[in-house]
């Protein structure tokens, strides 16, 4: 546990110096943040996403009030499976996009975005208990976690909760498998299809969520707020309508896997280019050949869809 304390000071730590170099430098706090620490995170999520549960600065400052002994006792109404998904599906979506309009370019401004989310994780801490507020029930990372950290090759102890007081149901943090609904809930109903998963929040996230992937890294430079959650919105239309067709033939685990697999490897495939430019830009190394860069894209790309077609194979269609 001892590590574990330090792993998340040493998190929070970077946190607050990466905040800081975006206040004060803000070009070098944005190539940190977007193409030095994000890019980490779904990697991570696929492979061993209890870690990045259990670091998450975000995760950790929000619990301090619990660590401190003034956690709340109860328990939010939203913090449900019918609601808490809708929400953090919600904001994920209307939060990403976010990225295009201004995140992606104004270091003061993504550094207010975080401290408020951080805020609003305490605050939410200080009335409800453990991880009710935020963390496990509408956090807009939490979808992306469960989708990716359907099977992990690593599995960590939970760090956060020192006792479990049943905050929320299907807790991902005690069950990273069974914590996705559509793969859980419906197991009891005889042959649920996967057209019929899309009746449920998680079930049109899991559709959407490659499509909207896609579609934020086509949008076109300067298009309007307007246009840029109207090409987002498209590219998740398109991708639910895909999933549909599919899931005509396709057992909803499959149809899941896919998502996360499609999802993760559309953000390698536009990343990694980005990535490789701002490496020169900042580090100063040298370009990267163009057959050597789409290498490196179509292996990010195979990994994560061999990954989730492979690895979570044990799961049951
Ligand atoms: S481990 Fe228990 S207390 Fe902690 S977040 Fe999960 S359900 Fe809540």
């Amino acid at each position: 546990m001892l590590v574990w304390r330090i792993a998340q000071a040493t998190s929070v730590v970077v946190a607050l110096a990466v905040l800081a170099t975006l206040v004060l430098s803000p070009a070098l706090g944005l190539f940190i943040t977007w193409s030095c620490l994000v890019p980490l995170v779904p990697v991570s999520l696929l492979l061993a996403p209890g870690v990045w549960r259990n670091l998450c600065p975000i995760a950790v400052l929000s619990q301090l009030p619990v660590v401190f002994g003034f956690g709340g006792s109860t328990t939010p109404a939203f913090a449900n499976r019918q609601v808490a998904p809708l929400i953090a599906a919600v904001l994920l979506f209307i939060i990403v996009p976010l990225r295009l309009v201004v995140l992606n370019d104004n270091g003061p401004a993504l550094a207010a975005f975080v401290l408020t989310v951080v805020g609003i994780g305490v605050v939410g801490t200080l009335k409800f208990r453990n991880k009710s507020a935020w963390c496990s029930s509408i956090c807009p990372v939490l979808p992306v976690e469960r989708l990716y950290g359907q099977a992990p090759l690593i599995t960590v102890p939970h760090r956060h909760c020192s006792q479990c007081t049943a905050c929320v149901r299907a807790c991902y943090d005690l069950q990273p498998r069974t914590s996705i609904e559509i793969l859980s809930d419906g197991a009891a109903s005889p042959k649920p299809t996967a057209l019929g998963l899309l009746s449920t929040p998680t079930g049109v996230f899991v559709a959407a969520f490659p499509g909207f992937v896609g579609a934020y890294f086509l949008v076109p430079a300067q298009s309007s707020v307007l246009a840029i959650y109207a090409y987002v919105a498209a590219g998740a239309a398109v991708s639910t309508a895909l999933w549909s067709a599919l899931g005509l033939g396709l057992g909803r685990a499959t149809l899941t896997r896919l998502s996360a697999g499609c999802a993760a490897g559309l953000y390698y495939w536009f990343s990694v280019p980005s990535i490789a430019a701002q490496a020169h830009k900042f580090l100063g190394l040298p370009l990267c050949p163009p057959n050597l860069q789409l290498g490196i894209q179509a292996a990010f790309l195979s990994f994560s869809l061999g990954w989730m077609l492979q690895r979570s194979r044990r799961l049951a269609d």
